[in-house]
């Protein structure tokens, strides 16, 4: 059989066996629903939902109240840009994102643009960072929501959240949004220090299940959202819908094994992370560092080797699950939008690849894929310098 190793952290991570064990028993024998209220069944899932919400609560400094439960990150960022849109005073209607968020934003602010909102598009520099004087210069007395996120899900720069939420604040009546699906478990997030208002995160980018995500929403001064689903009048009457309790039970042991372990699954991935990229830097030249050199997650490497194409480069370490750092998905030919905002060409662009580490790679896998990528990166640029056979 051939192995494989997963080098796709931001892609999505297998689920901790710890998060499977406590959400088992909320198959079997513990199936109420949560908002039963008139049988034991019910309470028990009302009591597993309510400790995962404290949990998940405390992994960004919140409180439990705050946190309204999403079928995952996709649908928090909706909920934030689309009901905070729809509860904005007569006026403000004005919104603005970076243009590296992920599709789920960039796909809102795009929807709520064609319903008449206006949008603008806060740029980056080369290394990915938001340019804080352009972001300053977009802020007006119309602005409802500016959405800038935590960490980049394809080259990994980390924004100054804390110094981007006070300048919103400082420029604006507006309130900040922030996508921290990257860096929950990787760096310390306090909705609090920071002066973030709403804040979406996701169970399967933290060895949690799939399918299952969260909102934070800010109750002192309290924020009001416009719901997406209409129906019972679920997670404060922000979110109806019958509660995905095992997810949710999944999603909040993810977040306290995320927030126990953080110093030390953030070593481990820095760690390995920075022995993958010197052990190909070593033995290859034409070999560059996309994302800002410093600011950026530990478990993240995005590398684009000159005079090689990505897509060739996975098709000679079919082995190793890597993403290419050029496509939005693999559904996708067209370039990254993050690539092209960080402005580095499209050769930059299509030559790159996406490592990221996950809590279960050892020091032996990154050896394995460091040997396979040289190999397979010195095999294509021998093809690519012989005459051509006609
Ligand atoms: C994966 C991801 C999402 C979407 O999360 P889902 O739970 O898969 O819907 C949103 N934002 C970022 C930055 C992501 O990496």
């Amino acid at each position: 059989m051939k192995s494989s190793i997963y080098m796709d952290a931001h892609a999505t991570t297998p689920v901790d066996p710890r998060v499977l064990e406590e959400m088992l028993p909320y198959f079997t024998e513990r199936f109420g629903n949560a908002a039963s209220r008139n049988h034991a069944y019910g309470w028990e899932a009302e009591e597993a939902v309510d400790e995962a919400r404290e949990k998940v609560a405390l992994a960004i400094g919140a409180e439990a109240k705050e946190i309204i439960w999403t079928s995952g990150a996709t649908e928090s960022d909706n909920l934030a840009l689309i009901g905070a849109a729809e509860m904005a005073p007569a006026g403000r209607d004005h919104l603005i994102v970076s243009t590296i968020e992920h599709k789920a934003i960039l796909d809102s602010a795009a929807y709520l643009e064609r319903r008449g909102f206006r949008v603008s598009w806060a740029p980056v520099d080369s290394t990915g960072l938001v340019d804080l004087d352009q972001l300053a210069a977009l802020l007006d007395a119309k602005t409802f929501l500016v959405s800038i996120m935590t960490a980049n899900n394809e080259v990994g720069t980390i924004q100054p959240i804390a110094e981007i939420a006070r300048l919103v604040h400082d420029h604006s009546p507006a309130l900040f949004h922030t996508d921290a699906v990257q860096a929950m478990g990787n760096m310390a997030v306090a909705v609090r220090e920071a002066g973030i208002d709403l804040l979406s995160l996701s169970g399967h980018k933290v060895y949690g299940p799939k399918g299952v995500g969260a909102l934070f929403v800010r109750r002192r001064p309290l924020i009001r959202l416009a719901p997406l689903l209409h129906g019972g009048g679920h997670e404060r009457g922000m979110r109806s819908g019958t509660l995905n309790v095992p997810a949710i039970v999944g999603a909040g042991k993810a977040l306290e094994i995320a927030t126990q372990e953080l110093e030390s699954n953030r070593r481990h991935a820095a760690a390995l992370r920075d022995r993958l990229r010197e052990r190909i830097v070593s033995q290859l030249d034409g070999v560059f560092l996309n994302g800002h050199p410093q600011l950026r997650l530990p478990n993240n490497l995005h590398l684009s080797f000159a005079r090689v194409e990505a897509e060739d480069l996975l098709r000679e370490i079919p082995e190793i699950a890597v993403s290419t750092g050029a496509a939005c998905s693999s559904a996708s030919v067209e370039p990254s939008h993050v690539m092209s905002a960080l402005g580095l060409g499209t050769d930059r662009a299509q030559s790159s690849i996406r490592f990221g580490i996950t809590r279960f790679n050892t020091e032996a896998e990154v050896d394995v894929v460091a040997d396979r990528v040289i190999h397979g990166v010195r095999k294509l640029r021998a093809l690519a310098v012989q005459p051509e056979a006609s």
